[in-house]
């Protein structure tokens, strides 16, 4: 028996180094496609070839982002302020609770909780009541949202914003690089692109107008 593990071992040991030089050339790969050098050069460059960067290989370089430990402890953070949002709910009718952290493109972070009305259709949304806020400070542009939702004591499940906050975001976001954080909890969440809760959006390009400009000022 002792034999048979032990060759067991030697084999597995065998794959694991070819697995290792597999994952040491790529690591090296990845280190080479993102040297300070290149992102230097990406950040020179203009905002079309971004575009079309973001195009061809954004989805692959956000995939890694994600994976990184730095990204992921962002985005718990973004899930945490999105709960301490929600403690401040006004939800007196309904009983349910919400709250979101919008991320603006400049870094900073606005949060928003649901607000019931007595009249019910003056309620605002989490959602919208953090780009609300962003907005009337003069803040259009915008990378993420986490949003949590439940009531109160009990096990939540995820909260997907209503339709009239996706369709406050499409104003002022890219629908295709937007991305909704759906949390049960800072560990536990789910991406979404605005495009996909949103598809065959209306905007303001249907108007002939251009979208949200970067700045108010
Ligand atoms: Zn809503």
């Amino acid at each position: 028996m002792n034999g048979t593990e032990s060759e067991g071992q030697s084999k597995m040991s065998g794959a694991e180094k070819e697995e290792q030089r597999k994952m040491s050339s790529a690591e090296k790969e990845e280190q080479r496609g993102m040297s300070s050098a290149e992102k230097e050069e990406q950040r020179g460059m203009s905002g079309v070839k971004k575009e079309e960067q973001r195009g061809k290989c954004g989805a692959e370089r956000e995939k890694q982002d994600k994976e990184s430990g730095c990204e992921r402890a962002h985005l718990e953070e973004l899930v945490r302020l999105a709960f301490a949002a929600q403690k401040r709910s006004y939800s007196p009718y309904s009983g349910f609770a919400t709250g979101a952290a919008l991320e603006a493109a400049d870094g900073r972070v606005f949060l928003g909780c649901n607000i019931e009305n007595a009249a019910y259709s003056p309620t605002n949304c989490a959602e919208r009541t953090a780009f609300f806020k962003a907005v009337s400070e003069g803040v259009r542009a915008f990378r993420r949202i986490a949003v949590v939702g439940g009531y109160p004591g009990r096990p939540g499940d995820y909260c997907a914003p209503c339709g009239v906050c996706r369709q406050v975001m499409a104003e002022f976001c890219d629908v295709d690089t937007f991305e909704i954080i759906l949390a049960r909890g800072p560990r536990d969440y789910k991406i979404v692109r605005l495009a996909e809760l949103l598809p065959l959006h209306f905007g303001p390009e249907d108007l002939g107008a251009q979208a949200a400009p970067l700045s108010a000022e």
